[in-house]
């Protein structure tokens, strides 16, 4: 059921709180499939949070994306929406479409939960192949699989292993790459990894970097891997 902002008598709709942040912010006002749309339908998600309704309309529209919001905000859904979106508008689906998406995590744990949260949402009709390249298998049996898959999630140290020793694993045709928790990739002291992991990347991609705090060498990571961002960050006192 649809929230209940003011719709004037004209017909037209007003937008309600901030205007300035333009908050009308139902799931439902998107330009998304209808795989997508039920996806979240069926996980009960009908508004978006600030951070979702700031980076989901430029994130489609194909922009790099800069995101800061704290934890708890739904970052993940920020990103996994437009990943979604924009490789199911370029049908790059399928055994033969090749690696679509990058989404780097800085532990198994989250990767893990991104996962879960793609396969839920992708479970209505999207067609896409999805792993999870986190360690814990021999690279052997991740390898076979690698090189089926659309959309991979991973810790950093295991996809640049696999990018080094897999000679099948061809990124060559990667469309977006997603740094998540971009803070917490670095305090981990994976800022060599993933730097090595960009080098590997198209330099024609989508990037979206979303982060809980911001600092110095987030910027430098910023700079490294995205091209004319949009910052978009969501405040406590916002
Ligand atoms: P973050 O990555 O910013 O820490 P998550 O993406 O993990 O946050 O989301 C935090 C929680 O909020 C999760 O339980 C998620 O299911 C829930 N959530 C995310 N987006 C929405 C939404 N639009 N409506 C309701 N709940 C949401
Ligand atoms: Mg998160």
């Amino acid at each position: 059921s649809r929230r209940s902002t003011s719709a004037g008598k004209n017909g037209l709709r007003c937008y309600s709180s901030d205007p300035k942040n333009g908050a009308y912010k139902d799931f439902s006002n998107l330009p998304l499939s209808d795989p997508t749309k039920q996806g979240l339908k069926s996980s009960h998600f009908a508004v978006m949070t600030d951070i979702q309704a700031k980076a989901i309309p430029l994130a489609l529209k194909g922009h790099d994306i800069l995101g800061a919001a704290k934890t708890g905000s739904g970052k993940t859904l920020a990103f996994l929406i437009p990943v979604l979106e924009n490789l199911y508008r370029l049908q790059h689906i399928g055994m033969d479409a090749g690696l679509g998406a990058l989404i780097i995590s800085p532990t198994r744990e989250l990767a893990i939960q991104i996962f879960d949260v793609l396969r839920t949402l992708g479970r209505h009709g999207h067609m896409f192949a999805a792993g999870l390249v986190i360690g814990g298998k021999s690279l052997d049996s991740e390898r076979q699989a690698l090189t089926r898959m659309n959309i991979l999630v991973g810790t950093p140290g295991r996809i640049l292993q696999h990018m080094s020793q897999t000679v099948a694993f061809n990124v060559d045709d990667l469309k977006m790459l997603v740094l998540d928790e971009a803070d917490r990739i670095l305090d981990m002291g994976f800022q060599k990894d993933v730097d090595a992991i960009i080098e590997y990347l198209p330099k024609e991609r989508q990037t979206l970097l979303f982060s809980a705090t911001q600092s110095r060498k987030l910027s430098d990571l910023a700079r490294l891997s995205l091209q004319d961002p949009e910052y978009v960050s969501v405040h406590a006192e916002d």
